[in-house]
């Protein structure tokens, strides 16, 4: 599948912070990866009702319309507390078109009078690889990431819920680390782990 010059790999997302976390946990492997709207994809309909469903979905929407393997990530921010929301629905937890502050806003809103251990969170991330449209064994890669959510915002780094989740065992929230730091501990970096593991030896293949 996998040649030895680098290998074009369509990334089905429009999400500028992801793109930059997924090219730096695989900086290491002969892909180069191209986003969607490069290459004139639309965003994919996710109405998967699990993180793994939209993420095939993405995958092989950006598969089918491109003719190239894909990358997708489908990800979220998961409050116990809260049953388990904003989980797959994080990106437009304010409603369709929301940015990262009005989401966060509205987080904050519904965890107030919450204490510590109700302000407990979890990010999560599904990384899916398919190799073509039709793939019947894409690879799967899940991540999670333990914290809690802060009353107020703090830090300037990373994207999205990252300003007010408290990474377990460390004072700071995720937008106060290095992004060198994320890339080692969040989510998407234990996902992108198994699969790099599981992709070198396609890479390196024949
Ligand atoms: P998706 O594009 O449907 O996978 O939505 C993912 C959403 O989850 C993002 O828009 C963020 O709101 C949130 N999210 C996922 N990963 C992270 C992260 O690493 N930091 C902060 N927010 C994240």
């Amino acid at each position: 599948m996998i040649e030895h010059q680098p290998q074009r790999v369509v990334v089905a997302t429009g999400n500028a912070g992801k793109l930059r976390e997924l090219r730096a946990c695989l900086v290491d492997l002969p892909l180069t990866l191209v986003p969607q709207g490069e290459l004139d994809v639309p965003a994919a309909v996710e109405d998967g009702l699990t993180f793994v469903e939209n993420a095939l979905i993405k995958a092989r929407h950006a598969a089918r319309l491109t003719g190239l393997p894909a990358l997708a990530d489908d990800s979220g921010i998961e409050v116990p507390a809260l049953d388990g929301a904003p989980g797959i629905y994080s990106a437009r937890y304010a409603g369709e078109g929301a940015s990262d502050r009005d989401n966060i806003l509205k987080l904050l809103a519904a965890m107030q009078g919450l204490q510590s251990p109700q302000r407990g969170a979890r990010f999560r991330c599904v990384i899916v690889f398919m190799r073509h449209a039709e793939d019947p064994v894409p690879l799967i890669c899940e991540g999670a990431w333990e914290g809690c959510i802060t009353d107020t915002p703090g830090g300037e780094g990373g994207f999205g819920y990252d300003p007010v989740f408290r990474v377990t065992g460390d004072g700071r929230t995720a937008a106060e680390l290095a992004a060198e730091e994320k890339n080692r501990l969040s989510h998407r970096a234990m996902a992108l782990q198994h699969l790099r593991r599981r992709l070198q030896p396609e890479v390196n293949a024949d």
